[in-house]
């Protein structure tokens, strides 16, 4: 049935929502595909659910057709299967959670690892059972810290996540790679141009996982790529000099002796010969917030000697070397920062060393919670690390990958690197045991053993790919659907006030729709001319068939919206021409 702008649920708006910077989320508020009703989420409107239903489709369509079978999971969870992976946790603050009246613990489901793990659990209990796949298209719940131009990054947004079940790696291996081949075909069929890229598996867990990126200034990901067809995230790119791996921790090369001095010892000689001015002394608290200790050499010259946190050994074989005596040590002091640059400011989280949170340090907290010291000197065999605060160290004390920059050369050993910027569509991963062994999902194999399946899970953001075909296709003017996921295949304008124009019009969508063809028809009698052409040009649809004036005449106009091509066609081949 077409759908008739006289009765259609649209209000077309002719100013940008205040809250929309993308013009491509200006453009479906503007256009009436989807409104706002908070931050991150929004309404599907009846334009919006046809486009979204396209999409739907095509995925089901490749989804069906490596033999996953579809499925509905509720959104609304207990607590306990995310609580035995330790997701409740682990996911932290983007985790919808709530009460139900009895108060138990519940959450809306942010990815469902676990309940189609223990769905699987429930109902298989052989080798025989297996391979599956299984996969829903279904609304998912983050609350995301930044939610972000419009449906690109929703708090609640649609994903069609499937999740494949076998006994082995190399069945895993094949069902990632029938996942891989359909997710080429989808992103292919929507248009998009993408990358697929290694990719981080971050709180998902699991080893092997990849990520197709659309290609796009607008994107939050970096990715880099090499002439060879290396891609990744940078967030997975192995680069030797990142923080993490460039670190020394306790180098082994650093024998702690009897005469070693502690931390202690240090403290000590701070109260000895460098007494506080505020009444009282120097505890080893203090030498973790005042970043140590410097040497003070025989010419007056000051050096950084080392870190540490207290009751460890401390200090650099090289001093030791040279028995530097307590006397010599002064304490570290901001000004020495910019004295010594390769000595820079780091953070120390909670967590790592208990309540010192923010304090200024050198080191990374990961390391700092099992081991003893880092030292601040440069020395042989020893890089020292350039960390800085807020580049390498967020305020969490997260460690941030290394910068990568362009032209760097590519770790598959073949040229340089570029960088370019996408937005994640899809995500595969090879998830090995993990959901299976916690939640305890095994099958008897062929000799009668019980076996812990092995899984993977695959997902792709539906109402994010909406959004990124509205950013990919469009002009000042509006929307540019490609055909496959448009609206309607034709919009037809009628225009005036002659009852033969409507007449005939209606003829037209009959006709088309006789065709299979989907209509929009601009039916309203008392809307002038410039305000149906600008609706249409809004909304979208590839074809555009205006019935008007030239109907006098025998002819209609047929409008390209991408390319903006008009003719004027004899009213009577109009259906052949937009076909
Ligand atoms: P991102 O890095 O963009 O936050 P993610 O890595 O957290 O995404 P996954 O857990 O891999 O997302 O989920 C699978 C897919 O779901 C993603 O590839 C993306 O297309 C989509 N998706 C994730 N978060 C959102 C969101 N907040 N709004 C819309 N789509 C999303
Ligand atoms: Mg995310
Ligand atoms: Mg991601
Ligand atoms: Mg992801």
């Amino acid at each position: 049935m077409a759908m008739r702008m006289s009765t259609l649920f649209v209000r077309t708006l002719r100013d940008d929502p205040a809250d929309a910077e993308l013009p491509g989320h200006k453009l479906l508020v503007r256009a009436g595909y989807i409104r706002r009703v908070a931050p991150g989420i929004y309404t599907w409107l009846p334009l919006g659910m046809r486009v979204l239903a396209k999409v739907e489709n095509i995925i089901r369509e490749e989804m069906d057709a490596i033999g996953a079978q579809e499925v509905k999971f509720p959104a609304l969870l207990p607590r306990e299967p995310y609580e035995a992976t330790n997701r409740w946790t682990e996911y932290g603050d983007n985790l919808f959670k709530l009460q139900d009246r009895k108060d138990n613990d519940m959450l809306l489901g942010p990815t469902h690892e676990e309940m189609f793990c223990l769905a699987v659990k429930d109902m298989y209990s052989s080798y025989k059972d297996l391979p599956l796949s299984l996969y829903q298209i279904q609304n998912k719940y983050r609350d995301e810290a930044r939610p972000r131009a419009g449906i690109l990054r929703g708090r609640e947004f649609i994903m069609k996540d499937s999740y494949s079940f076998d006994i082995d790696a190399a069945g895993l291996q094949k069902a990632y790679d029938r996942h891989r081949d359909a997710y080429i075909k989808i992103f292919n069929r929507l248009g998009f141009e993408y990358v697929i890229v290694h990719a981080d598996s971050g709180a998902m867990g699991g080893s092997a996982s990849e990520e197709f990126l659309a290609v796009s200034p607008h994107g939050e990901d970096t990715f880099v790529r090499d002439d060879s067809g290396y891609a990744a995230n940078v967030e997975a790119v192995e680069v030797p000099q990142a923080p993490k791996q460039q670190v020394t921790v306790g180098d082994s090369h650093i024998e702690p002796t009897p005469d070693t001095p502690t931390i202690a010892t240090l403290v000590d000689a701070l109260n000895a010969n460098h007494p506080r001015t505020d009444n009282r002394a120097w505890t080893a608290a203090d030498t973790l917030k005042n970043v140590l200790v410097m040497l003070r050499q025989p010419d007056g010259t000051r050096e950084p000697l080392a870190i540490g946190v207290p009751g460890d050994r401390d200090v650099d074989a090289k001093r030791l070397e040279a028995k530097v005596s307590p006397a010599e040590v002064e304490p570290f002091e901001e000004k020495d920062f910019a004295t010594y640059p390769h000595l820079v400011k780091g953070y120390i989280g909670p967590g790592a060393l208990g309540e010192d949170k923010g304090i200024r340090y050198l080191l990374d907290p990961s390391i700092a919670e099992g081991s003893a010291w880092v030292t601040g000197a440069d020395q042989p065999g020893h890089h020292v690390i350039d960390l800085v605060y807020g580049r390498d160290f967020t305020a969490d004390g997260t460690i941030q990958a290394a910068e990568i920059k362009e032209g760097d050369p590519s770790p598959s050993g073949s040229g340089t690197l570029k960088l370019a910027r996408g937005i994640e569509m899809g995500h595969i991963f090879q998830l090995g045991t993990k959901y299976a062994e916690a939640l305890g999902l095994k099958v008897l194999d062929e000799n009668g053993k019980l076996t812990t399946v092995t899984m993977g899970s695959y997902g792709v953001g539906v109402t994010r790919a909406v959004g990124v075909i509205a950013e990919d296709n469009l002009d000042d003017a509006g929307l540019i659907w490609p055909r496959t996921v448009a609206p309607a295949d034709v919009h037809i304008v009628a225009t005036g006030k002659d009852d033969a124009v409507y007449l005939k019009a209606e003829e037209i969508v009959r006709e088309l729709e006789a065709l299979q063809l989907e209509v929009l028809y601009d039916d309203r009698p008392k809307v002038s001319p410039g305000v149906k052409f600008k609706d249409a040009e809004l909304i979208g649809v590839p074809t555009i068939v205006v019935v008007g004036k030239g109907l006098a005449d025998g002819v209609v106009e047929i409008k390209d919206r991408r390319s903006g091509e008009r003719r004027e066609v004899p009213v009577s081949s109009v259906v052949a021409e937009v076909l």
